[in-house]
């Protein structure tokens, strides 16, 4: 898409601080971060957003989930724990309209608060 800045930076048009990237997705820091760690997974394939998601985008899903698990464990916070927003519309706080989602993590925390049965 033209004049898409995460279509620029997945061709590596625009610059950012690139934690991670393959065929499919890549990974950066958020310019403006809003957490202690702030980054974003994007499909490289240009998704407007949650809601123009088709069948065909299922297992590119399960990828960029399981993608984003493995970046939590990469840089040490799936212990602490992170949160992960899509905002989706204006109403929802989107305004890139390239699918991205959002992994925040990095507050303060005296000790890691472990969940049964997380790894
Ligand atoms: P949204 O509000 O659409 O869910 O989130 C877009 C995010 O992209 C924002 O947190 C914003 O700071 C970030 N962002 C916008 N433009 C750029 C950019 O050119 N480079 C990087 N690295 N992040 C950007
Ligand atoms: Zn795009």
């Amino acid at each position: 898409m033209e004049n898409c800045i995460f279509c620029k930076i997945s061709k590596g048009e625009v610059p950012a601080e690139i934690v991670y990237q393959d065929d499919e997705f890549i990974a950066f820091k958020d310019i403006k971060p809003k957490a202690p760690i702030h980054i974003l997974v994007i499909p490289k394939k240009h998704i407007i957003s949650i809601n123009h998601l088709s069948q065909e985008d299922k297992e590119l899903m399960g990828k960029m989930f399981l993608l984003t698990k493995e970046i939590a464990e990469k840089i040490k916070v799936s212990k602490k724990g992170y949160k992960l927003v899509f905002n989706v519309g204006r109403g929802g706080g989107q305004v890139i309209d390239h699918l991205h989602l959002h992994l925040l993590a990095g507050w303060e925390s005296t000790k890691d608060r472990d969940i049964p049965g997380m790894p």
